[in-house]
Formats: structure tokens, C-alpha cells, sequence
């Protein structure tokens, strides 16, 4: 795409954890929602990379996050955790939820962790990661309560949030199978991608008030200036399920389990963000000794990659490979980010005393 700002990720994660810390966020605490933000980058999903930044800031300055706040767990059980997140952001209090499932799991072969009340936890991968990387096999389910932006099969009105669904398969000295998607044809933040000049959204992705399909974001986020903040109370119409009464009965069951069964509570309007999650941990050495369980995986996805490819497709892929390949990619070549993208997060760094020349020297690469 013509115009875009290259810059490397270590920059990117310096200049975005300096205009955190200039938030008033504490270093650790911003270096760790800068690395998650950036990773999403990496893995290729700008829609919850650094595109989030001004509203993080205005999420913060608002106080519907609250930075410095820790994951309490409220219930306690040899195999189940509920925690609270208090509002703390999601980038500090999901890994430590996680953290906990991880260790109930290796204790007791499975684990359910439900966490309520948490700020934004961007790319749900990372959580799968976590846990795979630990050898464990996890399924989660999440609502973004207050994000009320879908409309369900057969509606045209918003009801659902884009809550997303992610499994991941651990594989030994292979990266993980991670499946990992909005229940949304798209995650808000590809329209947010789309409204600042990104990636364009797919054919039918919204509908409008009259039940027609678009792809005009501004549907999403009403009236607009290139670099100002989005807000998606602001449009008329919704973001379409994928796969029609499936993803919209998965995306229901996000929000009864991730929302309702977590205590988060479900999408509704006029309240305060916050993301539910209800993760499962399994750890399949505890459920197959005879240790079959790799091989087959490698064996079945190899099946599956043989498979002849389409006409418009070089390559069957399996989820987690997209995501893999993108990080090869940017790791070295560095992160694009279209101008307005580029220009917002400037924006929010000009308005919290970040100097000019901090701004070029990043943009300069
Ligand atoms: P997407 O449509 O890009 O789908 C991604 C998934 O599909 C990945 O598992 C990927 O490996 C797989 N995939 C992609 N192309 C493939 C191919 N050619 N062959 C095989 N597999 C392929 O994702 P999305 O719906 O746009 O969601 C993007 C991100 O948004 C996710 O990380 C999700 O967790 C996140 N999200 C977060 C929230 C939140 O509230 N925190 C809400 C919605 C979405």
C-alpha cells in the first residue's frame, strides 16, 4: 500500500511503552502492553496492534482501565478459578490469569479459569501461545461486554459483541496450532484498520439500518476526521457473523459462557468494557500415556496441508501458520503502518508532551 511508515518493532515498542509511560502508566506495566500490542503486529493482526493506542490512552484517561491493578482470584478450587480483573489492563491481568489456569492444569490434568471484569486483552493467540507454550492444549471463550457491535443470523440490528473463540494445540519442537477469530466476519479493529486507510474489509462485512451489506466502515463509526479518535456508538449499522447461524450461535455461546458464566456479564449497551474469558486447560500427557497424541497431530496435519490447493490458493494452510510466517516476515522487515494510523498515534503522543523529535527519529526508522 502506497504511503505507509515502515518502522522495526523494537522502535515501535520503545516509542509506544514512552507514550504509555507518559500516560501516566507505570515502565513495567507499559513495556508489557507495548510488547503485547507489537506482537500483534508481528503476528499480523494489526487490528489489536499499535492501532489501539490512542484509545488505550483515551480508555486510561477515562478511567474505564485502570493501570497498576493485579488479578485476584475470588474462587479457589483444586481445578477452577474465577478472577477478577478489576478493570486492570488486559495486558498485565490476562498472562496472570493465565498463569494461574497454567499451573491448576499441570496440578490436576485440567483447568477452568474464568475471568471477569478485565480490560481489553487484544489477540486471544497470546494467551493459546502462553499456554502451549507449556505444552498444554486450551480452549477460551470471550465476550467484550459494552462493545455491542454485531448483529445475530437474521437481524440487522446490533446485538452480539465480536466475541472471539481461540483453541490451541500444543505440537514438541513444532509452533503450536493456534485457531484464533472474532466470531465477527471481521474484529472491530479491521474496521478500525479499514477507517485508517489499512486493509479494506470484505464483501459484505456490514449491514447497514436497511438491511443492505456493505463494506463502508463508516457505517461502524458515523462521522469522522482522518486522525480523530473512532466510536463505533456513533454508527448506524452492524458487523455481520461469519458463517451465518454458526458464527452467530458461536458467538452466542461466547457471551454465555465467556460473559454470563464468568460474572464479566453480557454485551449490552451503555456499560463499561470489559472482557470475559472462559478458558479450559487440558494437558495431554495426563490423558494419553502412551504419548500417541503428537505424532497424530503432525501426522493429520500433514494430511490436511497435502490436500490439492484451489486455484487462487499457492498453499493450504493450518491455523497458526498464517501468523508464524507474518512474524518471520516483520520481524526483519519491519512493521507498515498506513498514514492516518501513523498520524493518530502521533496525535496522541504530541497531546501527551512527547517531543517532535522523538516522533521523527521513529518514523525515520
Ligand atoms: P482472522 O479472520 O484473521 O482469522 C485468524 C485465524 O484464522 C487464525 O487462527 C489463523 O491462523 C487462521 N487463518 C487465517 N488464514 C488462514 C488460512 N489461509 N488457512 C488456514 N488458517 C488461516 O481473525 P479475526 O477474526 O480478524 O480476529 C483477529 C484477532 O482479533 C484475533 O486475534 C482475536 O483474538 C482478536 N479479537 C479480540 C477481541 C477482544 O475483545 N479482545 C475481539 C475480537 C477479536
Amino acid at each position: 500500500m502506497g504511503g505507509m511508515i515502515r518502522i522495526r518493532a523494537e522502535a515501535l515498542r520503545e516509542f509506544v511503552r514512552e507514550i504509555f509511560v507518559a500516560s501516566g502508566i507505570g515502565r513495567e506495566e507499559a513495556q508489557q502492553i507495548a510488547h503485547y500490542l507489537v506482537a500483534a503486529n508481528l503476528a499480523g493482526h494489526d487490528s489489536h496492534g499499535v492501532i489501539r493506542v490512542p484509545l488505550y490512552v483515551r480508555w486510561k484517561n477515562e478511567g474505564v482501565v485502570i493501570a497498576g491493578r493485579s488479578a485476584e482470584t475470588i474462587v479457589n478450587l483444586p481445578a477452577i478459578a474465577v478472577v477478577d480483573g478489576h478493570f486492570g489492563f488486559g495486558q498485565t491481568i490476562a498472562p496472570q490469569a493465565v498463569r494461574i489456569g497454567i499451573n491448576k492444569c499441570r496440578a490436576n490434568g485440567v483447568a477452568v479459569v474464568a475471568l471477569r471484569n478485565c480490560g481489553h486483552i487484544g489477540r486471544v493467540g497470546d494467551w493459546a501461545e502462553m499456554a502451549t507454550a507449556e505444552n498444554l492444549a486450551c480452549v477460551h471463550f470471550v465476550n467484550a461486554a459494552g462493545s455491542v457491535l454485531v448483529a445475530p443470523f437474521g437481524a440487522i440490528e446490533r446485538r452480539l459483541s465480536t466475541a472471539p473463540f481461540c483453541v490451541g494445540v500444543p505440537r514438541r519442537s513444532q509452533p503450536p496450532v493456534i485457531l484464533d477469530f472474532a466470531t465477527s466476519m471481521v474484529a472491530e479493529g479491521k474496521v478500525l484498520v479499514a477507517s485508517r486507510g489499512g486493509k479494506q474489509l470484505p464483501k459484505g462485512a456490514l449491514i447497514g439500518p436497511n438491511g443492505q451489506l456493505s463494506e463502508d466502515w463508516a457505517l461502524l463509526y458515523g462521522p469522522h476526521t482522518a486522525d480523530g479518535l473512532r466510536d463505533h456508538s456513533m454508527g448506524k449499522g452492524a458487523i455481520r457473523t461469519f458463517g451465518d447461524h454458526k458464527g452467530s450461535g458461536l458467538a452466542l455461546i461466547c457471551e454465555l459462557l465467556g460473559g454470563a458464566l464468568t460474572g464479566n456479564g453480557t454485551t449490552k449497551p451503555n456499560r463499561r468494557f470489559s472482557n470475559g474469558m472462559l478458558s479450559v486447560y487440558i494437558d495431554p500427557e495426563q490423558i494419553e500415556p502412551e504419548r500417541l497424541f503428537d505424532g497424530e497431530v503432525a501426522q493429520y496435519l500433514s494430511f490436511v496441508k497435502s490436500a490439492r490447493p484451489a486455484a487462487d490458493t499457492a498453499e493450504v494452510l493450518t491455523p497458526g501458520e498464517p501468523e508464524e510466517r507474518c512474524r518471520l516476515e516483520r520481524a526483519s522487515g519491519g512493521i507498515a503502518l498506513a498514514p492516518d494510523e501513523w498520524a493518530a498515534i502521533c496525535t496522541t503522543a504530541r497531546a501527551l508532551a512527547i517531543s517532535e523529535a522523538t516522533i521523527s527519529k521513529v518514523s525515520a526508522g
